[in-house]
């Protein structure tokens, strides 16, 4: 049922809370929940194609990472010819939506967070089970969902407001923002809530309509979040819910003539790929596809000589081995100076050495496990190039018989043209790299082909001015740790083969889903 309580109304966007499970109300909450949700797993899921739901005779399964035998749910496996019929669907929905006015696509991104605040727990149990995020990391998700319905929902009123332009004598001249058109979203696992939920609240409040393709590793938690659509009274046809292999069944939807834009996130592999494919003209094509592509990381923190060691410490561990090390923005280099190189492993040795691994249900675990079998392969790999590139320091193995547990590792005196200093891992591992001085470690910093986050620790002004000008990210942080970017605060997005620094949660970021028509009148005609 809506709520006839939520209004336009709703004073200055102010960041959503995120929940303190040191509190015994909050873990008895999350506790009760993870025990509600445990008993819908495994339950099957249609596609929703204009508001019908669809059933494949092939299925796909998620299954948790943390116990891989159990089921979390079972999805349909959309064929190229069901993709196609999406597309079409959200193209018969868009006729309807575009002239929705913006205060009522706005009212529903309200409603939208309203009904997340309610059912925030389910939420972050189905994070838990589905994507092996501990609680504080699956509420820090959730929250940051609510965070895109308020932030967006603010800036399309704003947008939907009157744009200035220079006036112009015996002219009557105004800009409108109109919508693009079908869009297909395709986030990534690892945010499956905020990520793929704020490319979807983009879109649509904008005007659009959307064929959302979730990871093929979290389709559970897009599914809830379609039920959540659904009880705040979206439109059928307005977001269709579409599971199936990337390579595939998403390829077919980028390549769709009546694609208009394509809101991407997950890797670089995929992100050149959709963008080559968005790029060739197919047969009744008549427009350029819009792509967003937000991509990976080599995120690197430089500790100084003159940082506070015990604050830098802290913060590259964080940094490092929050969520596993599965966060774009986790920090995988260490860029350490030579003077205090031995000091500063001493404070962070212990500090990694004390996280907690297990079962992300289990609210005592400060990390869960990686995604899935394959991603831990690929992770176990890598450790074994970086032991024989560097020093192991701490970890270096899996963790546990059960699960997809790997040790937090952090590898010392890795070389900058390293294979673990140049590729995104992607896991719990952390190269510590030693830098002669200052500039030395700012090359070292900016030698990837990445350049999505970053953070320095000095005490230095003179220094954190140089990385200001010439630490070539996205998003900078000085003297704290490089995760944990808040909408609105600090709009989020990489240069380079990061991506196409789109700016989630700023203020130019819903501009990337509308185009601008400009109406250009002469009052003599009158
Ligand atoms: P992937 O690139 O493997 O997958 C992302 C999405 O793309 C999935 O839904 C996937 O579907 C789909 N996909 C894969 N190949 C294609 C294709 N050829 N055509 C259409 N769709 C395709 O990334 P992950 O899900 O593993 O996410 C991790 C990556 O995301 C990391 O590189 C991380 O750095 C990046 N990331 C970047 C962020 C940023 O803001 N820059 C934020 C968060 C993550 P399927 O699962 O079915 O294959």
């Amino acid at each position: 049922m809506t709520s006839p309580a939520t209004t336009l109304d709703r004073g200055e966007f102010k960041n959503e809370p995120v929940r303190d499970f040191s509190k015994p109300e909050n873990r008895a909450a999350m506790e009760q929940t993870l025990k509600k949700v445990a008993a819908e797993l495994g339950r099957e899921y249609p596609l929703i194609i204009g508001g019908e739901k669809i059933f494949t005779k092939e299925k796909t399964q998620s299954t948790n990472p943390s116990h891989p035998n159990q089921v979390v749910g079972i999805f349909q496996k959309g064929t190229v010819e069901l993709a196609n019929q999406a597309i079409e669907a959200a193209d018969k929905a868009f006729a309807h939506w575009k002239i929705v006015p913006a205060a009522k696509r706005v009212w529903y991104c309200f409603e939208v967070a309203e009904i997340l605040r309610r059912r925030r727990f389910e939420m972050n149990a189905w994070l838990c089970y589905e994507t092996g995020k501990t609680w504080t990391e699956a509420d820090a998700d959730t929250a940051e969902l609510i965070d895109f319905c308020e932030f967006y929902a603010r800036e399309m009123l704003r947008l939907a407001g009157p744009q200035k332009l220079v006036p112009n004598a015996g002219e009557k001249n105004h800009l409108v923002y109109i919508p693009l058109g079908v869009g297909v979203v395709i986030p990534p696992w690892n945010f499956a809530a905020a990520i793929m939920g704020g490319m979807t609240l983009a879109a649509i409040v904008t005007g659009n309509t959307v064929v959302v393709k979730p990871s093929s590793d979290s389709p559970t938690v897009a599914a809830f979040f379609m039920e959540i659509l659904n009880e705040a009274g979206v439109p059928k046809g307005v977001v269709n819910f579409f599971t199936g292999p990337g390579s595939t069944a998403g390829e077919a939807l980028v390549s769709h003539p009546k694609t208009r834009f394509i809101a991407f996130t997950g890797s670089m592999q995929a992100g050149l790929r959709i963008g080559e494919i968005a790029a060739k003209k197919q047969p009744g094509q008549i427009w350029i596809k819009r792509t967003v592509l937000e991509m990976g990381g080599k995120d690197a923190i430089i500790v100084d000589e003159e940082a506070d060691l015990d604050s830098a410490a802290e913060g590259v561990a964080q940094s490092a081995f929050g969520y596993q090390g599965q966060k774009c923005s986790a920090c995988s280099r260490a860029i350490v100076s030579e003077k205090i190189y031995d000091k500063f492993i001493e404070k962070l040795i212990p500090r990694v050495k004390a996280m907690k691994v297990g079962p992300a249900e289990d609210g005592n675990n400060f990390m869960g496990p990686v995604i899935n079998k394959s991603a831990m392969k690929t992770i176990l790999e890598y450790i074994e190039a970086g032991k024989k590139e560097g020093r192991l320091l701490t970890g270096g193995g899996a963790k546990g018989t059960d699960g997809y547990f790997i040790e937090p590792t952090v590898i010392a005196d890795i070389k900058p043209n390293a294979k673990i200093a140049q590729e995104e891992i992607f896991g719990p591992v952390l190269a510590v790299m030693p830098a002669k001085d200052f500039d030395h470690a700012l090359e070292i910093a900016n030698g990837t082909e990445y350049g999505l986050t970053g953070a320095v620790y000095s005490k230095n002004p003179k220094k954190l001015e140089r990385a200001t000008e010439e630490f070539h990210v996205g998003n900078l942080y000085l003297n704290r740790k490089c995760t944990g970017a808040k909408v609105g605060v600090h709009p989020f997005g990489g240069f380079n083969m990061s991506g196409t620094d789109s700016k989630a949660g700023g203020q130019d970021y819903l501009l990337l889903f509308l185009q601008a028509k400009v109406i250009a009148e002469n009052l003599a005609a009158k």
